[in-house]
């Protein structure tokens, strides 16, 4: 039987080891960072932590036998996806990974492109007094140099890191419903948004929200990704996986 490591934490990649598992004829190895203490998981092996790098990585696919890796962590993820490129190339084995489709201006939308988190916390400077931060827990010490901004905060887990002093927490899972993003950016009283460019359909509500109420989203670009055949759409990936 052929075993695929799946590389997770996303919504996108439970659904595709589902989906590979259901097969049969495939054994998914499901690997998680550990970051998140109760996360959703699907049916088949379930692995966390790190690998320990590159090496670490090349020395895991041996040992388990791995034939392949599927990448579907989160766009953002970039320190994993280059690294399980190189291992993979390293082991001669395909890595194909799996990328949400990004997000783009709407007509409607008042959107600003933020390259990194710095350059989204410049544009939050001059522009918003009640921002909604929903970029996750990682990168949120950046903001705490804003201490005349409010912030609305929304992570699965509570933040560790250091907090801008004036703020909320909210701890939510997506994905994400048009009505209740409404209502949250009204009953808050929001006039900025600050979001990663996550892609795909279980965060994007926000955005609609933010449009309906014309309220400026700062949208962080994605790092670069390692060169490798890439899917966008869960059933292309399957197919290619299943006739292979
Ligand atoms: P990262 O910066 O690219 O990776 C840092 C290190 O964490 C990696 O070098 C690796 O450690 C370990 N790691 C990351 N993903 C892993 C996985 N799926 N399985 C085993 N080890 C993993 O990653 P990150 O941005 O912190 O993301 C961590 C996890 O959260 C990923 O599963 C990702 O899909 C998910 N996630 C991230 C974001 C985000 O905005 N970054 C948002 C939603 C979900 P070693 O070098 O020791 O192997």
């Amino acid at each position: 039987m052929r075993k695929i490591l799946l590389l997770g934490g996303t919504k996108e990649a439970r659904l595709l080891a589902e989906r590979i598992s259901a097969g049969d004829t495939i054994q998914v190895v499901y690997s998680l960072a550990g970051r998140t203490r109760e996360p959703l998981l699907p049916t088949c092996l379930i692995r966390y932590g790190g690998f320990g790098g590159v090496q670490g990585l090349v020395t895991y696919l041996q040992e388990q036998q791995i034939n392949m890796v599927v990448d579907a962590t989160h766009a953002f993820a970039q320190i994993m996806r280059k690294h399980a490129a190189l291992a993979c190339q390293e082991m001669h084995i395909p890595y194909l990974a799996f990328v949400s489709e990004a997000w783009s201006a709407m007509p409607d939308d008042l959107w600003y492109d933020a390259p990194t988190v710095a350059q989204s916390v410049d544009i939050v400077e001059k522009l918003g007094t009640r921002v909604f931060l929903a970029i996750g827990r990682q990168e949120l010490a950046a903001f705490a140099s804003l201490p005349h901004k409010w912030f609305l905060i929304r992570s699965i887990e509570m933040p560790a890191e250091p907090l801008p002093p004036q703020h909320v927490v909210v701890l939510q899972r997506g994905p994400f419903a048009f009505d209740d993003e409404l209502q949250l950016l009204q009953r808050y009283k929001i006039d900025t948004i600050v979001t990663k460019n996550s892609g795909g359909s279980a965060a994007y509500a926000k955005i609609e929200a933010a449009r309906a109420l014309r309220l400026p989203v700062i949208v962080i670009t994605r790092p670069p990704r390692p060169a490798a055949k890439e899917f966008m759409n869960a059933d292309d990936l399957l197919t290619h996986i299943f006739t292979r």
